[in-house]
């Protein structure tokens, strides 16, 4: 069975001191919940401050983007290792934030896949339709696309070790979620996907974890959908209380 997967993605808020405040409250608040798996992505510069923060704790982390090159002159990225190194486990690729603000394209997003694995990091990443693209009826469609060239020449035994993560860009930071079902059809879609793609067996272990306006009087309800093993959290991940209340409501029964 797979264990709900919470991550909180700061995107480009807290500072050192507010990332290890935020981390030692939560730490303490979750030491006893299990049937969840917690994940935190801190800004780049909080989060080897973070890590060293959740140490011993059930608090994992992610970084929100990689750069696929091991090391050299390119100026501004980061590497996986380095990421390692800072003590994350996860790594977010291909946000929708990055696809529209940064030019990241399904190719770029494929290399970032890739070196994510290769280091041993846990990619979480990022699909989903425009809302031009949804009333087009072409939601399904642009989830093929991104599922075929984003994942392409990885290996059904990485696909299982993968996490995607759904996110309709019309309900990213608008507070427009997608309903129960809207969610669960597409979380449907991309389960068989994998399974016709990859195989049954990777398609079991993925976890497809939903994320757009995921909140506290929400979150139970999306997480009660079959398919949907987690939430991607942006802006409610940021006040811990309300954080905890979304990771209270994914828990598996245990
Ligand atoms: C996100 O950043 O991945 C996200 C889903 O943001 P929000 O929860 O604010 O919509």
């Amino acid at each position: 069975m797979r264990v709900p997967l919470i991550a909180a993605n700061w995107k480009m808020y807290k500072t050192v001191a507010e990332a290890v405040k935020y981390v030692k409250e939560l730490r303490g608040l979750v030491k006893d919940l299990d049937g969840v798996e917690i994940v935190l992505a801190p800004p780049f510069t909080a989060l080897h401050a973070a890590a060293e923060a959740a140490r011993n704790s059930n608090v994992g982390m992610a970084a929100q983007d990689l750069y696929w090159e091991r090391e050299g002159a390119f100026t501004g990225e980061v590497s996986g290792q380095m990421i390692r190194e800072a003590g994350a486990e996860y790594v977010i690729v291909g946000h929708s934030e990055r696809r529209t603000l940064f030019g990241e394209s399904d190719a770029t997003v494929n290399r970032k896949l890739t070196a994510a694995l290769a280091v041993g990091l846990c990619p979480i990443g990022c699909i989903g339709e425009t809302l031009d693209q949804r009333e087009r009826k072409e939601t399904f469609d642009v989830l093929d696309r991104q599922i075929r060239q984003g994942l392409d020449g990885l290996t059904s035994d990485q696909i299982g070790q993968l996490v995607i993560a759904y996110e309709p860009v019309w309900a990213i930071g608008t507070g427009r979620t997608a309903t129960p079902q809207q969610a669960g059809e597409a979380h449907s879609h991309i389960r068989g996907r994998l399974r016709q793609w990859f195989g049954q067996e990777a398609a079991e272990l993925c976890h497809v974890i939903y994320g757009g306006s995921v909140k506290p009087d929400n979150a139970r309800d999306l997480m009660a959908q079959a398919d949907i093993d987690g939430a991607l959290v942006g802006g409610a991940s940021l006040d811990v209380r309300g954080f905890l209340q979304i990771v209270r409501g994914a828990r598996a029964p245990v």
